[in-house]
């Protein structure tokens, strides 16, 4: 079946059936890209996701296989051009493509809490090579189907912090990597626009993820969103919500825009 059931019961409508879509850091069971790929296949795409781990990529591809998606796990380290390459060329003989990419969600990332002072140029490097030219590699890689087909969807993960400064989020290259997203994004979507191909950027708020295995908790993050307008942190499965709007034909008049998912963070 194309449409799998959510753990709510509900069989959710099919936004996106036929489609294919690429997810990079997609692995971490309670991650951003993991419910992005969940939900997406909800919607009745076809899903590859994309991982630095192995193992955990070719799990979280088999929890959704064997919720009915069609979904396959790719390891690939963004920040390595013949990774990317080869992944997306996998995605292309994938015979659930059908040779297709629709959708290329930009999730894979990594971060580090340091101050200014101690930035090394070496984890600048490392930060700047998987968040921001990871993100435009696997967009180039997808470009040739995406144009062929005159239509995709490219949606970028950047980060609050690339509007507000570090915080718990990372340190100022983290900061300065997701804000080159944004202008990435906005170059991307000037640039594809003419061929059907649109790129927009979600900038998250505190999302209670593991990613942030460098220190910050739930209660933490509950505790920093609390007088914000939603009072809490938010749950992947609320950014997953704004990939579909922006994968969808939901969007298909919007591009280049920033979508702040934080619950209201800057109404505080
Ligand atoms: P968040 O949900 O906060 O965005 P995720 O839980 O999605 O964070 O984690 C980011 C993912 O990116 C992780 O699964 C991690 O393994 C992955 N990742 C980190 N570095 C790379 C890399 N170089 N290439 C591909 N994936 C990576």
């Amino acid at each position: 079946p194309s449409v799998i059931a959510m753990p709510n019961g509900h069989r959710v409508g099919a936004l996106l059936e036929g489609r294919v879509a690429v997810i990079s850091g997609a692995g971490r069971e309670r991650g951003i890209g993991k419910a992005t790929a969940k939900l997406f296949a909800a919607h009745g795409a076809s899903v590859a996701l994309l991982d630095l781990d192995e193992a955990e990529v070719q799990t979280a591809a088999a929890d959704l296989a064997a919720a009915g998606a069609n979904a396959i796990g790719i390891t690939c380290d963004v920040s390595q051009p013949d990774s990317c390459r080869a992944a997306i060329e996998r995605v292309l003989a994938w015979p659930k493509s059908r040779g297709r990419i629709d959708i290329l969600v930009n999730n894979a990332g990594l971060t580090q809490r340091k101050r200014v002072a101690d930035i090394s140029l070496e984890d600048y490097s490392r930060i700047t090579e998987v968040v921001l030219a990871g993100t435009l590699r696997l967009s180039q890689a997808v470009m040739p189907a995406m144009r062929s087909q005159r239509a995709g969807s490219i949606i970028c993960i950047s980060s609050m912090s690339a509007q507000q400064g570090g915080g718990v989020f990372g340190g100022a290259h983290y900061c300065a990597a997701k804000a080159g997203v944004l202008g990435l994004v906005r170059a991307m979507a000037r640039e594809l626009g003419p061929d059907g191909i649109r790129a927009n950027a979600i900038t998250p708020g505190l999302i209670l993820t593991d990613f942030s295995r460098s220190g910050a908790t739930d209660e933490s993050k509950h505790a920093i969103a609390k007088d914000w307008p939603l009072g809490r942190a938010g749950d992947p499965a609320e950014i997953a919500g704004a990939c579909l709007f922006l994968a969808s034909d939901l969007s298909s008049y919007v591009t280049g825009v920033t979508l702040d998912v934080n619950g209201g963070a800057y109404m505080r």
